[in-house]
């Protein structure tokens, strides 16, 4: 009985959100998509579509089987590593059938037009096909990884790499990108890490936004915009233990206060597509997911583009054991909310059966469908689907400056302690004899981190070429060692390392992961520098000279040795193209760091995850002694290891610079405010917090203001503190400048028990500060 009416349960439900009008729905989500023209056009088009057709769009294809007609795959390596499509099946003849509506990863002009052709020019209704592709963090102009351009806390920049990379991937044929990563993270072992912003929901979603107006600019329809696909929804990063493609089960509470927050302001920011996960939540595969997909996304938030499954999510359901076959796979995806199946190659397989069976109605196929010819019109693929003029085949000279840029912004100083009586950094270089050691110093495929298929490697500046380049002019003496490799237990060089160091006034030491040690599958349980690299840092340390140790990696490690010997210690990511270019200038002073840390360092794995924006306990280390209002009192039971401290070795927000930083008149513009009026009007800011910034030091210097909140006595426990806005400023020596953050429903709010964003009356305290410690503060209360 049940297998019988379930289909009809579902019909009816989509029979309803077919004819439903947006009435009782959220405004959609992005307007293009919503457009009565192209819905017209949509509605044409549709009505000429037989079952195969329509299961065509809903297909997708990469061109491991390519037409033996089609060009050689030549300008670019594989952006990822597909296995073969299941035997026999040739997409090209698809395509040229109707019966292929999108493309994984194939990218190059010839090779698109060549699909396209067959697409457009040889079927009866000349549907044009979308190429996705993982552009991540530039196409052939490689930009620092994610993790390390979110840690310049710079939005404009962001979106500027965003569109640059587009700009680059158009002429290649790409016109969708599987980015941006907007996965939290809270745990540096899941190696993906590298792919997102970090911890914090609220830095998250502004950079979401950033990413989103950099891809598809001002209008899909802008030739050089290409749709983003906002993945990997949701809560992925949640992975426990920090094992790739692991089980994720928290709170509504916690998934609509942190995991969700990034992917809502991607929604509302436009973003035309989103990608399902490989992970289950509560129990539900991501990507049979309807809590996810149609309630949530859909139905709260209006969402109006497509979703693609990640890669072979759909048959993943089946070991996932929510599944017993592709059918029944394929049934809960698509029903579900699972517009195109990523190479599982399911859909065209399965769809035809269940559709004529009835198990799945035509109109779920007609809507996916809808929605992803709703995606194809606003790019104007209909009226341009080929790509002409001059492909990008390299990185671009004159996209360089940015990628430096980028690089120099999201370098974290982590420590900069005086050598003779001055902070060792910036180095002086005129006259000194400097002694550049360690793997990275030298790896042109280790600088560009993971996802950055379609580069070459030819194009990577590397440290040492450029410290070679920067001794002529600078006129300091350069020697190198490689000193070991990144992995394995070498020794070799040790000896020809410590000896450079002997010779040298100061050693830079280039250390961390390789590239592929972060990313997809690449989760890691010892969080130290990897294969003898620390013992290679011990010896070169012994010689007594003063060490920059540079930490090339694509997620925090621990550096808890390094920062109780290294007085010097820059966190420098995977960097890109301009790697050399960019630590050189920084190095010299010629740039000063302003990167700041969008993830906890722990001091020990045993730590993790962590993160600033953790719940009160009833046992904090610290809390006020009744009997002694003024006191702290510390005692025995609290919540806190034996072995270790709490706190993290290097804190969220936390980055130093060239100069200094002084806080104060840390102010707030109203003691109260009705808790009632802020949720009725939720744009309006009737409350600001501001506080002077001052550069004490001696040269010019960017500061990250940070503004962090504090809500006491609402019904559901908040975090310690939760970031809530934050600016970039750049001030000269000994100039003041007064910051204001203007608070309102989207920073003041929070979910309750029934997941729904309120504002309650309830205490708030305000921080301001330059990092995540920020501790001058001041209240105000929300009344009924
Ligand atoms: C990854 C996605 C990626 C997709 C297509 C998957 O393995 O999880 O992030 O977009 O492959 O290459």
């Amino acid at each position: 009985m049940i297998r019988l009416y379930l289909p009809l349960l579902l019909g009816c439900i989509f029979c309803g959100f077919v004819a439903g009008s947006y009435a009782q729905r959220p405004l959609p989500s992005n307007k293009e998509l919503a457009s009565p023209q192209i819905e017209k056009r949509v509605d044409a088009l549709l009505r000429q579509m037989t079952l195969a057709e329509k299961i065509g769009q809903l297909v997708q294809y990469n061109a491991t089987q390519a037409h033996p007609t089609a060009p050689e795959k030549k300008s670019t390596a594989a952006l990822n590593v597909n296995p073969p499509g299941p035997g026999g099946v040739d997409s090209y003849e698809l395509a040229q059938k109707g019966e292929l509506g999108s493309m994984l990863n194939t990218v190059g002009q010839e090779l698109t037009n060549h699909f396209q052709h067959a697409a457009v020019d040889q079927t009866r209704l000349h549907i044009p096909l979308l190429f996705g592709a993982d552009v991540v963090h530039g196409f052939r102009t490689i930009f620092p990884v994610p993790l390390a351009t979110a840690s310049s806390w710079d939005p404009d920049l962001i979106t500027e790499m965003g569109r640059t990379a587009a700009i680059e991937a158009r002429t290649a044929g790409v016109n969708w990108f599987y980015s941006p990563m907007v996965d939290i993270a809270r745990d540096p072992r899941w190696g993906r890490c590298t792919e997102g912003a970090g911890e914090d929901p609220y830095l998250g979603s502004v950079i979401a936004r950033a990413y989103i107006r950099g891809y598809q600019g001002n209008s899909l329809g802008d030739r050089n915009s290409v749709a983003a696909s906002v993945k990997h929804y949701a809560a992925y990063g949640a992975a426990e233990a920090g094992r790739d493609y692991n089980t994720t089960d928290m709170s509504d509470l916690l998934l609509r206060q942190v995991y969700l927050a990034p992917y809502h302001a991607a929604a509302q920011e436009g973003a035309a597509t989103f990608m399902s996960a490989f992970n289950s939540l509560n129990g539900v595969p991501a990507s049979a997911n309807p809590y996810l997909m149609q309630t949530i996304l859909r139905d709260e938030w209006g969402f109006n583009g497509f979703i693609v499954s990640d890669y072979t999510a759909v048959m993943e359901l089946i070991r996932h054991g929510i599944a017993l076959d592709a059918a029944s796979a394929t049934e809960k995806a698509l029903t579900a909310g699972v517009d195109i199946d990523m190479n599982a190659h399911f859909y065209d397989k399965e769809l035809p059966a269940l559709v004529q069976s009835g198990k799945v109605p035509v109109a779920v196929v007609d809507e996916a469908v809808r929605r992803i010819l709703r995606v194809k019109f606003a790019l104007g693929l209909f009226e341009h689907p080929f790509t002409e003029g001059p492909e990008v085949t390299r990185a671009v000279p004159e996209h360089r400056p940015l990628a430096r840029r980028a690089a120099e912004e999201s370098f974290v100083l982590l420590q900069n302690k005086p050598v003779n009586g001055k902070p060792l950094l910036p180095l002086t270089g005129n006259g000194q004899n400097i002694a550049l050691i360690g793997p990275l110093a030298d790896d042109a495929p280790d600088m560009v981190g993971a996802w950055s298929g379609a580069n070459n490697f030819e194009d990577v500046r590397t440290l040492r070429q450029s410290f070679t380049e920067a001794a002529q002019q600078e006129g300091f003496a350069l020697a190198y060692a490689k000193g070991t490799d990144i992995s394995g237990s070498s020794n070799i060089g040790f000896e020809e390392a410590v000896a450079a160091a002997e010779e040298a006034d100061v050693v830079v030491m280039a250390l961390g992961e390789s590239s592929d040690m972060s990313g997809e599958a690449a989760s890691r349980t010892h969080l130290d520098l990897p294969g003898n690299q620390q013992a290679l840092l011990e010896a070169v340390q012994a010689t007594g000279k003063p060490i920059v140790l540079l930490v090339f990696s694509g997620r925090p490690l621990v550096l808890k040795w390094a920062s109780e010997h290294i007085p010097a210690i820059m966190e420098v990511w995977f960097p890109g193209m301009e790697t050399g270019p960019a630590i050189t200038n920084v190095l010299f002073g010629k740039t000063a760091p302003s990167g700041k840390l969008t993830m906890s360092f722990p001091q020990s794995v045993g730590q993790v995850p962590i993160y600033y924006n953790h719940l009160p306990t009833g046992r904090p280390i610290q809390f006020p002694d009744p009997a002694h209002p003024d006191a702290y009192v510390e005692k025995k039971y609290v919540s806190r290891y034996l072995d270790e401290s709490n706190d993290p070795l290097f804190p969220f927000g936390y980055g130093l610079t060239y100069t200094t930083f002084a806080y104060k008149a840390v102010a707030i513009s109203n003691q109260q405010v009705s808790a009632a009026t802020l949720m009725k009007d939720r744009k309006a800011k009737p409350v600001v917090a501001s506080a002077v910034v001052t550069n004490t030091g001696e040269r010019e210097g960017t500061e990250v203001v940070q503004c962090y909140i504090n809500i006491r006595g609402a019904s559901t426990e908040q975090p310690v503190r939760s970031l809530q806005g934050f600016a970039r400023v750049t001030l000269k020596p000994g100039e003041s400048r007064k910051i204001e953050f203007p608070l309102g429903f989207e920073e003041l709010s929070f979910y309750n028990v029934k997941s729904q964003q309120v504002i309650e009356p309830a205490e708030y305290t305000v921080f301001i500060g330059g990092s995540s410690l920020a501790d001058q503060a001041v209240q105000f209360v929300t009344l009924p």
